[in-house]
């Protein structure tokens, strides 16, 4: 078993209920060697993963790789921070901290007076750019980047006409080597807001020059999912116990949205017939007994989840569910538990009776795959 090796630092105040001043500066450093992953015994890949593949590493904040502080009052994790920080590794071409610009190696300095989710990624690779993103890593011919481009720039032009809110931010795509083959073929992605990372693609390929479109219709909701983190994840970051209910059931209700504007109501149609189909059998915690964010696991959070909100839609028009949508984004600095649903509900002008009746059948159900129309 190969080893890996990194120094942690706890860090407490001496005194009970003393204030702690952060330190200045810290040191991680990495030694020794860790498991690089390209066969057959790696059977699973997540955004939490330290992802070594022989050729790039990838870290996102979600791994932990650099301290992250905690807000014990507000049992909250910060993921966002500002930085200014050093990378150094030995044998790095390119070395990428989010939040900045992918600098030359072995060494470099990063900083962003933004906060952000300082993910990293180093490797040997080639940057591409366009006017509004960078590419790190893929190998696109100038009209595979044109249509990529004309395709990402339309769901954000779709998100600021319902959400009010622009996404005017440059992009980062990140293609890397999957560093799990279980299943052939397999690619999955992650955002961390403006960088979406793709595992196992060849973004490229994915394009019709032809017809200047994704080669396949699965594409288009994929990135409009990921581009959706910006609003929850990011202008939004969700916490507390409804955490991944606000984080990814929300994301692919608007890809479904995004993708009904794109190809046609049919799109919702099939999405819901599908997801009511296969969640037939599915018992869910209702959202207001929810007690600790892993009461909402995945099938409920990125497929039952949105039949949730579908719900809502049915009681008070699209319009309406975009305006709760919104009225959510605007509210900060709240834990986004059950109180704050309903609170952001009635404020966007939901009425109580429409509440009520909302929370009767969608929310106190265990299962409402029975009262999705498509
Ligand atoms: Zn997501």
């Amino acid at each position: 078993m190969e080893k890996c090796e990194a120094k942690v630092w706890y860090i407490r105040p001496q005194k009970k209920n003393a204030v702690l001043e952060n330190p200045k500066q810290l040191g991680i450093s990495y030694t020794g060697a860790f498991p690089i992953y390209k066969d057959e015994y790696n059977f699973t890949d997540f955004k939490g993963l330290i992802a070594f593949n022989g050729t790039t590493l990838r870290a996102s904040e979600q791994s932990k790789w650099y301290p992250i502080i905690y807000d014990v009052k507000k049992d909250q994790q910060l993921e966002q921070v500002t930085f200014d920080i050093t990378v150094e590794s030995k044998n790095a071409v390119q070395i990428f901290v989010n939040g900045d610009l992918p600098k030359a190696g072995p060494l470099a300095n990063f900083r962003s007076a933004t906060p952000l989710a300082p993910m990293l990624f180093i490797g040997d690779y080639k940057v591409q750019q366009t006017a509004n993103a960078l590419f790190l890593n893929t190998n696109m011919n100038k009209a595979q980047l044109a249509v990529f481009e004309k395709e990402i720039a339309e769901i954000k032009a779709y998100y600021n006409k319902v959400l009010a809110i622009p996404y005017d931010t440059k992009n980062i795509f990140i293609e890397h080597t999957a560093i799990e083959k279980f299943n052939k073929g397999r690619t999955w992605g992650f955002a961390s807001y403006p960088s979406i990372a793709i595992a196992g693609g060849n973004l490229g390929e994915t394009i019709d020059e032809v017809n200047k479109k994704f080669k396949d219709s699965t594409d288009y909701p994929f990135y409009a999912h990921e581009i959706a983190h910006y609003y929850f994840g990011n202008v939004l970051q969700p916490n507390s116990t409804l955490f991944w209910f606000f984080l990814e059931s929300t994301a692919e209700y608007l890809s479904i949205k995004a993708s009904e504007a794109k190809f046609g109501k049919t799109y919702g149609d099939i999405y819901f017939k599908n997801a009511t189909n296969n969640l037939r059998k599915f018992k869910a915690v209702p959202l207001n007994k929810v007690t600790e964010i892993n009461q909402i696991g995945g099938t409920y959070r990125y497929s039952y989840g949105p039949l949730i909100l579908r719900g809502l839609e049915q009681i008070i028009g699209e319009k309406r569910t975009f305006s709760f949508l919104k009225q959510c984004l605007n509210t900060k600095g709240k834990p986004t538990d059950y109180a704050f649903f309903k609170e952001c509900a009635l404020q966007s002008g939901i009425s109580q009776k429409e509440w009520n009746a909302f929370e009767k059948q969608f929310i106190e159900s265990e299962n409402v795959t029975a009262l999705i129309k498509y």
